[in-house]
């Protein structure tokens, strides 16, 4: 006899807010099931989790496991490397393993009880055999209804492994989960295919029985013949071919000639839309140089970071496709973040043209059922290319060859929500692991990343002219100090030099792009008899007037009210409205211009599917016109007849509170400056300002990114900013401003006396606050911020790590939510 056979125990991440995980014995009947990847339900005091399984083991770690319940999935949902990600990012963010793998996996993953279970027609014919099993009683019970939650079957059923057999019943065809949902979430949708068998082949290739066939069943032949030519097709396609062809198909099923098949339809954003097809071009000599570089990387299979810089233009696209073509021959797969993919429909349609339907989408504007299935493509190795926004570093590829980060320096990379992580450094992170090729490409690249470059983590590429010799625009800066004084009331937010150059360009039949970053047509608004300001009483922020709907609106928490006729404070009835938004902006220029065709471009403008598209189209058909926007213009459109770009305030971005203003800025003019002059006519650009000598505008007017970086590396190192002094920033949450202070000063005192007591962090640690955030007051929620500053990295994170664990948790709740957020970008 042999002995018992061996115990197994898992360790189980679960989305808690601890940072350990659980122990857990596997019974007897789950053994087989169970994998690395897979979730589980285990107990977990009175209820029961989900959690996912992240090791196997034969002895166990803990003293008392309890056994868990069942197992979830019938494939792994993530590898062992993709594991590692998960376990670097958990360490880094101070975030559960769990919630790093919630995370990352497709959110309808985890909603057993939106998932609804119904019979196929396999299903119903399957029934008809009828025995006692278990999976029968299952069977039966659905036909008497047409759909039942996963969670009301579960009540029934409360036998171990429900899971299990749900999942083979699955696998089986028997049964389709469904999700039900307002919008249909996550659902798998089928089709019916028909194979040729082998012996359908050899039937053909055999003369006598194919003639003797064909004589008696000629329908029958005809049919076979069409299969054996393309092997497998989709039934409707038989149908289009042949007519009703069901009888035909049972004979030929019959003698096992053919086969039929289920296949998974995925849900696909691009089905249906056309690829415009684009030359090839040839690389210049600086982009040869470049690709024998990045080739260097592709074919020594390690981790081969890149920083490749170049102005809008310069060919870095050119590079990137080239590069993933590489990649595609050695049988390795691309991912490509963008900032804010539906912004980019230009850069997607470049993809596609070269690489045809080989590529998926990943972004927060898909459907959740669109969103999953690209998942699955992805995850069965059916596409090699994903591009995305920033959750797409998480794409479930397991043979990466490249991951390239578009417009690296863009915040739109860094989630400020939940597990706040920065996308552009988890590239790296996830390329390091699994050895391949990183390329983060800009014009104006971060200077934590110019910085990496220098001292030789990463490996610097530029490219310095624009492709096909294609001149920079001529940029003009306008001090407005100047221009302020002696204008009529009309229009003071445009300068005479502006206005001028707006009606050359209309009188050449020429377009204008005219950029303000806020939307509206007021920011503020005020009594002029006491100064009452309207603010939101959510938010410590003014309140926006927007003339279309005569109201005014918070842009952070959409709380509305119509603009008023009395001053609430005075009952004064002067209400003044100050400063420009893009609605009265607009206003002004078509009063300014009455026979221009004027465009703008908001996020008021553009609501619904299709909304940048229909206001690009509108305008790029007009003769001459003037397209006012806010930076949904600067980024990625291509506009072949703009000749002009306005900056009607380059100080809106410099007056921010953020150590990163200066940046911001010479990002921002740089990127609306490349949008000028881009076909045959060269640009100018016409940037208004009252900090005419600011270094950033200075650095941008002669388009040097290098001068810029000179001047703000020394401020940087100056105030030990980053990309030397790192920095993590606790922040405090809640209802009540006394409760949510008073918390963040207790955790100020622990800092402090952490601090103290021990010389390393006396020396290398510097505590900013705790104080009111910036904007102290967001949607309701008081807000605490305490700013931890140090260098060297260790010292820092030993710090976060050792205050986090001070920080007890009888302090945590109480109102108020504490969180914590490794290289934050934002700091109001
Ligand atoms: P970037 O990504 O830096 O803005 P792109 O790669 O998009 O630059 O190149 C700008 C334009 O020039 C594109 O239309 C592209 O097809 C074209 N282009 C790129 N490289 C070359 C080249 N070597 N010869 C001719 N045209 C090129
Ligand atoms: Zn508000």
């Amino acid at each position: 006899m042999k002995g018992e056979e061996q115990d197994l125990f898992i360790e189980v991440a679960l989305n808690l807010p601890l940072t350990k995980n659980f122990h857990y014995r596997i019974p007897e009947h789950l053994k087989s099931s169970v994998e690395v990847g897979k979730r589980v339900l285990v107990p977990l005091g009175k209820r029961k989790a989900t959690g996912y399984v992240v090791r196997v083991t034969q002895k166990p770690e803990v003293s008392e496991v309890k056994d868990i319940v069942d197992v979830l999935d019938d494939q792994p949902l993530f590898t062992a490397q993709h594991l590692s990600f998960y376990q670097w990012i958990s360490d880094y963010y101070f975030f559960p393993l769990g919630g790093v793998i919630k995370t990352a996996l497709p959110g309808n993953l985890n909603m057993e009880s939106k998932q609804v279970i119904s019979l196929t027609d396999e299903g119903k014919r399957y029934l008809t055999l009828r025995d006692n099993s278990p999976a029968m009683t299952l069977l039966e019970k659905l036909s008497s209804k047409r759909k039942i939650t996963v969670r009301t079957l579960l009540r029934s059923f409360k036998g171990e492994g429900f899971y299990a057999m749900l999942n083979r019943l699955e696998r089986m065809d028997l049964i389709r989960r469904d999700f039900k949902q307002a919008q249909t979430l996550g659902e798998v949708k089928k089709e019916k295919w028909i194979k040729m068998k082998e012996e359908g082949y050899l039937f053909i290739q055999s003369c006598d029985r194919w003639i003797s066939l064909k004589r008696r069943a000629p329908k029958q032949t005809a049919l076979l013949g069409f299969l054996g030519e393309k092997g497998r097709v989709p039934l409707q396609v038989l149908k289009k071919e042949f007519g009703d062809c069901d009888g035909v198909l049972r004979r030929l099923e019959e003698k096992r000639l053919i086969a039929l098949e289920f296949e998974e339809i995925y849900r696909d954003p691009l089905r249906g839309e056309e690829i415009t097809s684009e030359r090839i071009p040839q690389l210049n000599s600086e982009q040869k140089e470049i690709m024998k570089q990045i080739m260097e990387g592709i074919k020594s299979g390690r981790y081969s970071p890149f920083l490749l810089c170049g102005v809008t233009g310069s060919g870095k696209t050119e590079i990137y496709l080239k590069s993933i073509e590489e990649v595609l021959k050695q049988g390795k797969e691309a991912l490509v973040l963008v900032p804010e993919i539906s912004l980019t429909p230009q850069l997607v349609n470049r993809f596609r043209a070269r690489f045809g339907d080989n590529i998926v989408l990943l972004h927060s504007r898909l459907s959740p059922g669109e969103r999953y299935d690209g998942w699955r493509r992805i995850q069965k190795g059916m596409v090699k290319i994903a591009i995305g926004a920033r959750s797409a570093v998480f794409a479930p590829f397991s043979h990466l060859g490249i991951i390239i980060v578009d417009e690296e320096h863009d915040t739109s990379y860094k989630q400020e929500e939940k597990l706040r992580y920065h996308a552009r450094d988890l590239a790296l992170v996830r390329a390091k692991i699994e050895g391949t090729v990183a390329i983060l490409g800009s014009a104006t690249p971060s200077l934590e990343s110019y910085y990496n470059s220098k001292i030789g983590k990463l490996t610097l590429l530029q490219l310095t002219e624009r492709v096909e010799g294609k001149p920079l625009p001529k940029i003009e800066i306008v001090d407005m100090r100047e221009e302020s004084s002696g204008i009529k009331s009309r229009s003071k937010e445009l300068s005479n030099r502006l206005k001028e150059a707006l009606l050359e360009r209309l009188n050449h039949h020429q377009q204008s792009l005219l950029f303000l970053n806020r939307r509206g047509f007021a920011p503020f608004v005020v009594c002029w008899e006491c100064g009452y300001v309207f603010g939101c009483p959510n938010c410590s922020i003014s309140l926006i007037h927007h003339q279309r709907g005569r109201n005014l609106m918070c842009h952070y928490c959409g709380y509305t009210l119509s603009t008023p006729n009395n001053c609430p404070q005075c009952g004064g009835i002067r209400i003044q409205l100050l400063g420009w938004g893009t609605e009265r902006l607009e206003e002004d220029v078509k009063a300014l211009f009455p026979k221009a065709h004027v465009e703008r471009m908001d996020r008021d403008t553009t609501r619904g599917k299709g909304g940048h598209k229909k206001v690009l189209k509108r305008f790029i058909a007009s003769d001459g016109g003037i397209l006012i926007g806010t930076q949904m213009i600067a980024k990625g459109h291509d506009i072949p007849r703009v000749t002009l770009v306005g900056v009607v305030s380059a100080d809106l971005s410099l007056n921010f509170p953020d150590f990163r203003s200066s940046e911001r800025t010479f990002q921002l003019l740089t990127q609306v400056a490349g949008r000028a002059g881009r076909g045959d006519i060269p640009g100018e650009v016409i940037i208004q300002t009252f900090n005419p000598h600011h270094y950033s505008i200075r650095a941008s007017q002669r388009q040097a990114f290098s001068q810029f970086y000179e001047e703000e590396i020394k401020f940087r190192r100056e105030l030990n900013y980053p990309p030397f002094g790192r920095l993590i920033n606790f922040k405090m949450e809640g209802n009540s401003k006394s409760k949510t202070s008073a918390f963040a000063e207790q955790v100020g005192r622990l800092a402090n006396s952490l601090c103290d007591k021990t010389s390393k962090y006396r020396r290398d640690i510097e505590i900013l606050g705790p104080s009111a955030s910036p904007w102290e007051k967001i949607k309701g929620k008081y807000r605490y911020q305490m700013l931890i500053k140090g260098s060297p990295l260790t010292a820092l994170r030993s710090f976060a790590s050792h205050l986090l664990h001070q920080i007890p948790i009888a302090l945590r709740g109480g109102g108020v939510k504490f969180y914590v957020d490794v290289d934050p970008v934002s700091l109001l």
